[in-house]
């Protein structure tokens, strides 16, 4: 921590210099002058030797500005910081001048560190851990929370931070942090069984402002969240099992009274939605909790979208819709395949439901050397640009009751998101109202596999 220059008062005897010009101070030395001149002259005319005695004042005045010269230059050496020595004329100008400078240069001084310790002090009471890491990214400041939840200590000093924080996915923030504006949620390094969320920001070119907090709370809530969910989407699926078996066997008996007829047709078709409810809760809870499941397979596209393009048809049947698929491209995706081909089937699903009867939905593979492309085309309903941003939360619908009437479980695009986010691909979406949609999943040049 910096010690701040004492600033002493200013001397009280140079308070008369404080609005005197320099003319002021020269005529002080030439008074001295004269007055050492008319002594000379007068004892050099009594004894005889004028010009010896004029001489001899002469050396006086010049051996008494030496001896100004000796005292500035034993001040400005020895005690800089000193009030000034005393002293008349032009040489007492001249110090007062530099002493006033440097006093007003020593306030700013003052100043500025008292900012500086009243900024660190507010950075050392702080809950949050605060890291400074310079552009060669050695750790230069930290406080002492960050002591606390990343575990940095006294010898880290001057440490590479990514020999101390050495997870992954911090490495993966740490090397792209423009793409991460929500920074990163990580284990705590200094602290068991805990989480930190960490963000950083550049400054000065390539150092970083490295802030860290204490997220665990929100972390367990969430996992008590996704349990839960997990927990009770299990627990429905006996029953239901159960219940669509039996409601299924009454409704395909021959001699059902029509009146009972219509209740069972009803409540087939609400177990199937629930059913379908409870499948998609847990392929999410799957996607979310699972990082492990493979997503190195090679999937060959062209069989893929034709596998894609005959479930269309399947689900078209109701609808009536002109189908088309369009691949130009000679690439075949890195991934899992029951994931993307999940996906994928939810937009064609989505593209054929949300489009009205006679319409028209085009499939497409494309590529561009740098991304692929896979794409889905209809003339339907469109979306409200409003709605976009929302889309993919859970359970969003832009119309809930034609979503309902068409079986959907407002989980479909959530589960494309978890999905996609997981190839590190993501999702584009053009729409028009009542004039159609493109969704476009842009998978990124590391997720292609040239066929040769
Ligand atoms: P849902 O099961 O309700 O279809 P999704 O998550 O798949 O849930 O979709 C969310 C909402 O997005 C839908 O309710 C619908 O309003 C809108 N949507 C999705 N795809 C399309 C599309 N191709 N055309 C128009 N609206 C769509």
């Amino acid at each position: 921590m910096y010690e701040p220059y004492p600033v002493p008062e200013l001397a009280r005897e140079h308070k008369k210099f404080r609005y005197s010009s320099l003319w002021t101070f020269a005529k002080q030395d030439l008074r001295l002058l004269a007055f050492l001149l008319i002594i000379g002259g007068c004892i050099g005319l009594g004894i005889g030797y004028f010009w010896i005695c004029i001489f001899a004042a002469f050396s006086i005045f010049f051996a008494l500005q030496l001896r100004s010269l000796y005292l500035v230059n034993e001040w400005i050496s020895n005690r800089p910081y000193d009030v000034p020595p005393n002293l008349d004329g032009i040489w007492g100008a001249l110090l007062f001048n530099v002493y006033r400078a440097q006093r007003q240069e020593r306030i700013v001084q003052a100043e500025m560190v008292g900012l500086i310790d009243r900024a660190q002090s507010s950075l050392v009471a702080l809950a949050e851990a605060v890291v400074l890491i310079d552009e060669s990214h050695q750790i230069e400041w930290w406080n002492p929370a960050a002591e606390k939840l990343l575990g940095i200590q006294a010898a880290d000093r001057g440490r590479n931070i990514l020999t101390l924080l050495r997870q992954p996915s911090f490495i993966e923030y740490f090397n792209n942090i423009d793409q991460a504006p929500d920074g990163l949620k990580m284990k705590s390094t200094g602290f068991d069984e805990h989480y930190v969320q960490v963000k950083m920001t550049r400054f000065g070119g390539e150092s970083r402002l490295l802030v860290a907090y204490d997220v665990t709370r929100m972390h367990n809530l969430e996992q008590m969240r996704k349990d839960f969910v997990d927990n009770i989407s299990h627990e429905l699926r006996t029953p239901l099992t159960v219940l669509s078996g039996y409601i299924e066997t009454f409704t395909d008996q021959e001699d059902l009274n029509p009146r009972w007829k219509r209740a069972f047709d009803q409540m087939q078709s609400q177990t199937r939605r629930m059913n379908a409810l409870v499948n998609d809760l847990l392929l999410l809870s799957r996607l979310e909790n699972d990082k492990k499941i493979a997503k190195n397979q090679i999937i060959d596209m062209p069989s893929l979208m034709n596998q894609l393009y005959d479930d269309a048809h399947a689900y078209n049947v109701d609808y009536g819709h002109e189908l088309n698929l369009d691949i130009d491209s000679h690439c075949d995706l890195i991934g899992s395949d029951t994931e993307l081909a999940s996906a994928f089937s939810n937009l064609i699903t989505n593209a054929i439901k949300y489009t009205p009867k006679g319409g028209t939905v085009t499939i497409g593979w494309h590529d561009d050397s740098e991304q692929g492309y896979f794409t889905v085309e209809d003339t339907g309903i469109g979306i409200d640009p409003k709605h976009l941003p929302r889309l993919t939360e859970r359970f969003y619908r832009v119309d809930s009751d034609r979503s309902r009437q068409t079986g959907g479980t407002g989980l479909g695009l959530a589960i494309v998101k978890h999905v996609l986010m997981q190839h590190q691909a993501h999702l584009e979406i053009e729409s028009k109202e009542n004039r159609g949609s493109i969704f476009k999943v842009v998978f990124p040049k590391e997720r292609l596999y040239h066929v040769s």
